[in-house]
């Protein structure tokens, strides 16, 4: 249930309010917009007269949500939500690109990439240090190792780093992380969602291989009632009939997800198409449908990578995309 205010409503009155609402067991998301102020009521609400409600001086209007993701729906908070790490935003107007290789696999070869992609205009550094693999024979990543060498090439560059968590016994590791990310395989790891939920950082969060939109507000919103309202999506593919790509980029998730919530829809064309040809194309099609930032796999010897060469960019391919992006940008849908 949400209850936007007067404009004029007096402090004391919206405070006693509250009093009364948090009285009745109910936990309060307060939103103060550029236009209303949203109280957004979350628990269980069938006791909630509304009728009265609306009688109170203070309050505009009353509404029932139907939707069960209430933190990360758009009508509890009408406002874009905007992530910002250090000088990186992501978000309301903010567009954020988070480059880098699959895998890290050496310092060589993070810091080259990651010196290339700063140059060409990402703003994120990201790179596996713990990899989700298909098979257990594949290279499954440097691990801790790997973590340590994402901090060199942060020091180094000054970018922020975005890896992958894959399990909560290796969460000590992510102290200096920047963002942490929920992969799509561990989407609906709730156990994991709720406690990256008490963290203070954000957490990018992949639609699962077959999750439908509403199954990632709902991991969304796992992560934000644990207190933790730094959520970034990514759509990155989901599972369909077609094998000419390695999943089907839904990019109608970016207007669908723009109406359902406020968190900030970046979109990784890398693994949605599985080829490198295909990502600058799909790579400007998300900029140009209004999408707040894209994540994309570089590698500076594609041929050679331990994960995913196939669909990695040279850093020289990488800075032609960019150029291309920022071109549709200012047309972009918003
Ligand atoms: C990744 O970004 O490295 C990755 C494994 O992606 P996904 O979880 O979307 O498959
Ligand atoms: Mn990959």
């Amino acid at each position: 249930m949400i209850v936007v205010l007067k404009q004029n409503a007096s402090e004391l009155k919206v405070e006693e309010l509250m009093k009364r609402l948090r009285g009745m067991g109910l936990d309060i998301h307060q939103s103060r917009g550029t236009h209303s102020t949203i109280l957004g009521l979350v628990g269980d609400t069938s006791a909630v007269d509304i009728d009265a409600l609306h009688a109170l001086e203070v309050v505009e209007t009353v509404k029932r949500i139907q939707e069960p993701y209430k933190n990360a729906n758009r009508k509890f908070h009408p406002d874009d939500t905007v992530i910002s790490v250090g000088d990186a935003k992501i978000g309301g107007g903010h567009f954020g690109v988070i480059a880098g290789p699959c895998s890290v696999e050496s310092r060589e070869q993070l810091c080259s990439v990651a010196a290339d992609v700063k140059k060409a205009g990402a703003s994120f550094l990201r790179g596996g240090a713990f990899k989700p693999r298909t098979s257990p024979y594949a290279f499954q990543g440097l691990r801790g190792e790997g973590i340590k060498l994402l901090l060199e090439a942060k020091k180094e560059t000054g970018l922020p780093i975005v890896t992958e968590i894959m399990d909560l016994s290796q969460l000590f590791l992510f102290e200096d992380v920047d963002v942490i990310q929920v992969g799509a395989r561990n989407m609906q790891n709730f156990e994991m969602l709720k406690e990256l939920g008490r963290l203070h950082k954000p957490i990018l969060l992949k639609r699962g291989l077959s999750s439908t939109l509403q199954e990632l507000l709902m991991s969304a919103e796992y992560i934000m009632a644990g207190g933790n309202q730094q959520v970034i999506l990514c759509e990155r593919g989901i599972r369909t009939f077609e094998t000419a790509t390695r999943n089907t980029l839904d990019l109608s998730a970016i207007p669908a997800l723009r109406q359902m919530t406020h968190l900030p829809i970046v979109v990784d064309p890398s693994h949605a198409t599985g080829h490198a040809s295909m990502v600058k194309p799909m790579a400007i099609a998300a900029a140009a449908a209004g999408a707040d930032g894209l994540m994309i796999e570089v590698h500076n010897d594609p041929a050679h990578a331990l994960c995913d060469g196939q669909q990695s960019l040279t850093p020289e391919q990488f800075a032609e995309t960019m150029q291309a992006v920022n071109a549709v940008l200012p047309f972009a849908c918003r």
